[in-house]
C-alpha cells in the first residue's frame, strides 16, 4: 500500500510541444492517500488512460515526478512498481483453470502454496466464482472472464496500488450494479489504495470515497460524491455530474444578486469575481415548480423518469430544468420557477465565484 503524489506532472505525445493544446496533461499536483478509493472521473480523450499510465510506469512523464510513500519512481519501470491494473477487456489465460489464472499472480511472485490456496479461495468467494474454479478460463461467458480479470488485480495483498480502466465496459449491465458494490466492499476489506479510471459518474460515485474530475489534460475538482454534487466548483463539474446537469444561465451579478432574463434571483452569498462571463449554476434539483409563484416561464418538454418528472422550461430565450414530483399541465403552458437561494451560485469564467459567509 502506498500514499502517491504527483507533482507537476505535464505530458505531451508531441517530441517539441509549444501551445497548451499540444499536452494530454496540462499541470497536475495531486496526492492519493494510502488505503483510499478513487475514481478518475471525465470525458474521453480528457487524459485519464495517460494518467494512469503514467502512475503505473508505461509512460513516462514529459515533465514533472510520481512519488510512491515519498520514492521517486517517475524512472522506474513498471515491474518495479509493485502495482496491479486491471484493464477494460479481460487479460486471462484462456489455456488455464481459474484457479491457476487466479493463483498466477502470487505464484509468480514466489508465494508458498499455502498462502496461495488462502488467497485464490478468499477471492473466489469474495466475487462468487467458487464453483468456476476448476473450469478452463477459455469456456467462460465474458462477464466471468472479467470477474476473473478483476480477481487477479485483486488478489496480491502486497501491492502499492490496484488501478482499474473502465473495468465494467463488457460487463452485462444487471451485473455492474453488483461488481461495483463487490468491488467497493472489498475496498473496505483489503484497504488497499485504487483508483478507478471511467467516463460513468454512477461507477465514479458509487465505487469511490473520492472522485477526480477530470477535463481536457486538467483536474477540476477533487471531492466526495456529495461535494461534487452539492458544490461544484467548477461548471464543468455541475454539467458532467447529475442527470441532468446543472442548470449554468448567462446572468450579470452584484452583491448577492444575480438578473437573467429581466428577472432577479437570490443567490447563497456574495459574488467574489466579477471579471469574465457570468452564469448562474442551479441543479434541476433546486429549481422547483409552481402554478403561480416564481418567475415565469414556458412548460416545453417533460420526461417521466418513472421517479420524478424531468422539466424544461423557456424563461424568454433561456431553457431551464427542472426536477418535480408534482403532475404538470399541457406543453406550452405557464409555470412558475422558484430556485432554492442557498443553492443558487455564481461562476465567473466556469469557476465558482459565490461564497457562503457564516
Ligand atoms: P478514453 O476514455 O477515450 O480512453 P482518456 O480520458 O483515457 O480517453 P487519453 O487516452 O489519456 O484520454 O488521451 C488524452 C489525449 O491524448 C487525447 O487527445 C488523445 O487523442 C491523446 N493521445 C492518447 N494516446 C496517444 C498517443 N499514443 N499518441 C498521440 N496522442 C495520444
Amino acid at each position: 500500500m502506498a500514499q502517491i503524489r504527483l507533482s507537476d506532472l505535464k505530458h505531451s505525445y508531441y517530441p517539441d510541444p509549444n501551445a497548451a493544446e499540444d499536452y494530454a496533461l496540462k499541470e497536475i499536483n495531486l496526492t492519493w492517500k494510502d488505503g483510499g478509493a478513487y475514481a478518475l472521473l471525465g470525458p474521453s480523450g480528457c487524459g485519464k488512460t495517460t494518467l494512469l499510465n503514467i502512475i503505473s510506469g508505461l509512460l513516462t512523464p514529459y515533465q514533472g515526478e510520481v512519488f510512491f510513500d515519498g520514492v521517486n519512481v517517475t524512472r522506474e519501470p513498471p515491474d518495479r512498481r509493485n502495482i496491479a491494473q486491471v484493464f477494460q477487456f479481460p487479460v486471462i489465460y484462456d489455456t488455464m483453470s481459474v484457479w491457476d489464472n487466479l493463483a498466477f499472480p502470487l505464484k509468480n511472485r514466489g508465494a508458498d502454496n499455502n498462502e496461495v490456496a488462502r488467497r485464490v479461495n478468499e477471492i473466489a468467494e469474495m466475487l462468487e466464482v467458487t464453483p468456476l474454479l476448476k473450469v478452463q478460463a477459455a469456456g467462460l461467458s465474458p462477464d466471468n472472464k472479467q470477474k476473473i480479470s478483476l480477481g487477479r488485480g485483486l488478489v496480491r495483498e502486497d501491492v502499492n496500488v490496484v488501478m482499474f480502466d473502465e473495468p465494467l465496459t463488457v460487463i452485462d449491465p444487471h451485473l455492474k450494479w453488483q461488481l461495483r458494490s463487490k468491488l467497493k466492499e472489498l475496498h473496505q476489506k483489503v484497504g488497499i489504495t485504487m483508483i478507478y479510471v471511467t467516463h460513468d459518474q454512477t461507477e465514479a460515485l458509487t465505487f469511490a470515497d473520492e472522485v477526480v474530475v477530470m477535463n481536457d489534460g486538467e483536474v477540476v475538482q477533487i471531492g466526495t460524491p456529495v461535494e461534487l454534487f452539492e458544490r461544484p466548483e467548477h461548471t464543468f463539474v455541475g454539467h458532467f455530474i447529475g442527470s441532468p446537469g446543472m442548470n449554468i444561465i448567462a446572468c450579470e451579478a452584484e452583491g448577492k444578486k444575480a438578473r437573467f432574463e429581466g428577472f432577479e434571483v437570490e443567490l447563497e452569498g456574495p459574488i467574489t469575481d466579477s471579471k469574465g462571463f457570468l452564469a448562474i449554476g442551479i441543479r434541476p434539483e433546486h429549481v422547483s415548480v409552481s402554478h403561480h409563484k416564481g418567475i415565469p416561464a414556458r412548460l416545453a418538454k417533460v420526461v417521466d423518469s418513472g421517479r420524478h418528472y424531468i422539466v424544461n422550461a423557456w424563461v424568454g430565450k433561456t431553457e431551464i430544468k427542472a426536477i418535480t414530483y408534482e403532475p404538470l399541465p399541457g406543453l406550452n403552458s405557464e409555470i412558475y420557477l422558484t430556485f432554492q437561494p442557498e443553492k443558487t451560485r455564481v461562476y465567473c469564467d466556469g469557476r465558482l465565484a459565490t461564497e457562503v459567509t457564516p
